[in-house]
């Protein structure tokens, strides 16, 4: 039985295979050739008649999800700022937000004087829980962003009828989930509005910062684009006249940044395939080893696998005494010291976050709005998303590169090797509390 890398061994896993195989994003000389057709073409911002590569990035992303239209914007949490504008609701409504995700979903909310009401997810896809979102409803309620969180897409049909029932708008925010499809659709289109980013770091990316709007509706559509330019009409073939129809910003994308993702584009089923069958040899590698929970796909929806998020029971390895937390410490050193870069994905339940422990808003607005619920912001009140932040870790980005099935199988290794040497790492979770953040 080989030695810990932990206690002096060898590292089971190069880093530095990471860092030079398995990059990302994949920059190749599509893309090279993409930004430098903008900087020889001219055509720099989304106002390029129609002809730039905004325009065009906006077809293929709405042919590609299977909408009506698409807007490009500057980044995820813009695009779900603007959706939220368009959907013009009045100051102090409440929206719905699930309790796990990124902080990006849920500050839009706030800036639009709206106030977010958290909702556990489900302990098996980690998503919007239907039956709590229904039950967090009040006749303030306005509307649900739904997160496909980690690349699965939530359970929509549900969440499509709780809406529904309700008279509420439905926005999916596929930030994690571009390529994943529900019952034969793809994100983006399983809601009146589906938002994603096209940050560095997801599943299509930019070189820099992004954003894309998805949706049917042709207003909702006239609104965001109006929202993302000053509130001003600037179609091609027209000439501008400096009007704002709408209060607005400005929260355009570049010419540069939409080749760059162009290129990724006609890349981005081919890479989702790749990264599935990497994901799953992995996964199925783990799933033999007892006390470690790996993520599910349900049957009727596929997986974009945009960050793996692993459980692990002290119960099931038969220490009940030791905490969760102790034992996801122990297994973070353990297997950071093999070379596998595991890390946490959140470390509060959205709610807990300072911003919203505070409620600062904007001069404790919208909490303050006449009408408004008092915000009661309480960590006890998601005891899933508690849960699974405490007994988890993560493995981000470097995956996501098409040639990472190697450096997966070699993640698996370190894996079986801190299993067979259990006993020391559970002796370590037991004489020790759980580290915040470690
Ligand atoms: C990345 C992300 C966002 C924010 O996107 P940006 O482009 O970084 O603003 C929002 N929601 C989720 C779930 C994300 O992962």
């Amino acid at each position: 039985m080989s030695r810990l890398a932990m206690l002096g061994g060898s590292r089971t896993v190069d880093a530095r295979a990471v860092r030079t195989s398995v990059a990302w994003p994949v920059v190749t000389d599509a893309e090279r050739d993409a930004v430098a057709g903008v900087l020889d073409g001219g055509l720099f911002t989304s106002n390029d008649g129609g002809k730039g590569a905004v325009s065009r990035l906006q077809e293929e992303w709405a042919q590609y999800v299977g909408t009506r239209h698409c807007a490009a914007v500057s980044n995820g949490t813009a695009a779900l700022a603007l959706s939220l504008a368009a959907l013009d609701l009045e100051p102090g409504s409440e929206v719905l937000v699930p309790a796990l995700t990124f902080i990006g979903t849920a500050i839009p909310v706030v800036q639009r004087m709206l106030v977010p009401v958290f909702v556990d997810v489900d302990p098996v896809t980690y998503t919007m829980d239907p039956a709590l979102a229904e039950a967090a409803i009040t006749p303030r309620t306005r509307a649900i962003i739904v997160v496909h969180l980690h690349g699965l897409p939530a359970d929509m049909a549900a969440l499509r009828a709780v809406a529904d029932r309700h008279g509420l708008a439905l926005i999916e925010d596929a930030a994690q989930a571009q390529g994943a499809t529900y019952r034969g659709t793809r994100a983006g289109a399983l809601a009146d509005i589906g938002t994603t980013s096209l940050n560095v770091v997801k599943n299509l990316p930019t070189c820099g910062e992004g954003g894309l709007i998805t949706t049917d509706d042709p207003d909702l559509y006239e609104r965001i684009v109006l929202g993302r330019q000053f509130g001003e009409d600037l179609r091609a073939g027209t000439e501008r006249d400096y009007l704002s129809r709408v209060l607005a910003g400005n929260e355009k994308l570049s010419g540069v940044q939409a080749a760059f993702t162009r290129a990724q584009l006609t890349r981005l089923d081919e890479y989702t395939a790749a990264r599935e069958a990497n994901v799953t040899a992995f996964l199925a590698r783990l799933r033999a080893l007892p006390g470690i929970t790996v993520p599910q796909c349900p049957p009727d929806r596929t997986h974009a696998w945009h960050i793996l998020r692993l459980r692990f029971s002290p119960e099931a390895l038969g220490r009940p005494d030791i905490s969760p937390g102790a034992l996801r410490s122990a297994l973070r050193r353990a297997l950071r010291a093999e070379g596998v870069p595991m890390q946490q994905y959140q470390v509060l339940p959205l709610p807990g976050q300072p911003a919203f422990q505070e409620l600062t808003g904007y001069h404790g607005y919208p909490w303050r709005i006449p009408g408004a619920s008092p915000a009661d912001y309480r960590v006890e009140d998601y005891p899933v998303t508690l849960a699974v932040i405490e007994d988890s870790l993560t493995l981000q980005r470097w995956h996501l590169n098409p040639a990472a099935g190697p450096v997966l199988q070699r993640c698996a290794d370190a894996f079986d090797k801190v299993w067979n040497n259990l006993d020391v790492v559970l002796g370590i979770a037991a004489g020790s509390r759980a580290e915040v953040n470690a």
